[in-house]
């Protein structure tokens, strides 16, 4: 029996975990549950699962909670992420939050040697390398629950990385694959939240439209696999069916393939070293007469013109390494903000996400977390500066 801390309960994921949980009442207990603000789905979560313990980012939410009539114990704030993550009896950590508030809570996580699975890319994004160092010291494992990174740890597994020749990640392409850039340029939230195979949350699909996802799916997989940038490649595959190639020196390829479903490769994160049966739609092999795959190629995918920015600049902060991929994070998570309040253009979002970048003096030496965070800071006050011209009222 696992014994679960699950933060971000109440979005896609944290929902996805539930369901698992539900599924696998013998397998995972789940002791506590964190969301920002929606206190009556997670209380419902609660109730449901005999949680005795919360936690709400938001004090008013929080607040909410307490005067509920469910009785357990209600905690509030940020440090309620960490608290829960370093709680006594919890085996796994599922981090399932959005953005870079993820990564208090994986660092003490990890720290106190449990595993991690995670789904809060923004963790790796922005300190990588601390995390790998934190973790071969405390003995904690980080578990990917990204789907393109699940499929490769699978693919690994028992081999020699000294062994792999190219790790390539496939990209749905997002919802403009064949468009004429021209006529993304004034998109609107709901264009962008349109995505063709997967149903995840507002930010990764909007980092899905724009290709940045997968520009931050590089530099995850460069840390969770230790791989260096020039063996990580990325292809565009529509159908969102295979998640990851990984070849090896002698020229064979394995590939991971399932239904675009996030539960299995969370189950998995959970599950590992072992399999658990499971219900998940299982693929259709026959079904299956037309998967393709291409560079992301502007002449092939027009639409791509505009989002392979979100890609180089990814490639960029990776070669610039310390603090320039948090720096990235950052400033990609406030411009998006802007763009779902309707404040900023879509066309806007990579040049404002690639200034910031370019103003970047990046730390040299050994990343900590305090260099971490205050890059993070620098960059959402250098995002907002540089977006005030273009802004709506
Ligand atoms: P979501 O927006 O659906 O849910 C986010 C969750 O985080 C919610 O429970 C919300 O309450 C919580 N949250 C948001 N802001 C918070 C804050 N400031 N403090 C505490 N909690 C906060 O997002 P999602 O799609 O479930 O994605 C979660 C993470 O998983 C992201 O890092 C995303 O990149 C990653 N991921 C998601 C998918 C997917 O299919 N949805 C796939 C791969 C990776
Ligand atoms: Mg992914």
């Amino acid at each position: 029996m696992k014994q679960v801390a699950l933060l971000g309960a109440t979005g896609s994921i944290g929902t996805a975990a539930l369901d698992l949980a539900r599924a696998h009442p013998d397998r995972i207990r789940l002791v506590s549950l964190a969301a920002r603000s929606n206190d009556q789905a997670l209380i419902r979560a609660a109730e449901a699962f005999r949680v005795k313990r919360i936690a709400l980012v938001d004090p008013e939410a929080a607040r909410r909670a307490r005067a509920s009539s469910w009785k357990g114990e209600v905690l509030e704030g940020e440090e309620a992420l960490v608290t829960l993550a370093e709680e006594e009896g919890v085996d796994v950590v599922v981090n399932a939050v959005v953005g870079g508030i993820g990564l208090k809570p994986t660092v003490a996580a990890l720290t106190r040697g449990k595993r991690v699975a995670l789904a809060n890319k923004e963790s790796v994004v922005l300190a990588g390398e601390l995390l790998t160092a934190i973790a071969k010291r405390s003995g904690g494992v980080l578990m990917p629950v990204d789907s393109e990174h699940s499929g490769v740890f699978q693919c690994l597994e028992g081999r020699d990385i000294g062994d792999v020749r190219r790790v390539t990640l496939t990209a749905s392409g997002g919802p403009f694959l064949r468009r004429d850039p021209k006529t993304i340029l004034d998109a609107t939230p709901e264009e962008v939240l349109r995505h063709p195979t997967w149903s995840m949350g507002e930010r990764i699909t909007v980092d899905c439209a724009t290709l940045i996802n997968k520009g931050f799916e590089v530099l995850e997989a460069r840390w969770l696999f230790g791989l260096p940038p020039e063996k990580l490649d990325v292809v565009i595959h529509p159908q969102s069916i295979v998640h990851a190639f990984v070849e090896f020196v002698d020229g064979s390829v394995l590939a991971q393939l399932s239904m675009p479903d996030m539960r299995l490769p969370l189950l998995y994160a959970l599950s590992y070293p072992e399999r658990w049966e499971s219900d998940l739609p299982r693929l259709p092999l026959t079904d299956l007469t037309a998967l393709s795959f291409e560079p992301p190629d502007p002449a092939r995918c027009p639409g791509l013109l505009l989002a392979r920015r979100g890609l180089l600049l990814a490639r960029r902060a990776l070669e610039t390494g310390g603090t320039a991929p948090a720096v990235l994070n950052a400033a990609d998570e406030e411009a998006v903000r802007l763009f779902l309040g309707r404040k900023i253009r879509f066309g806007d979002l990579m040049p404002l996400v690639e200034d910031v970048l370019a103003g970047h003096r990046p730390q040299a030496g050994a990343l900590t977390l305090d260099a971490v965070l205050e890059a993070v800071s620098w960059a959402r006050g250098r995002l907002h500066e540089g977006a005030a011209p273009t802004m709506r009222p």
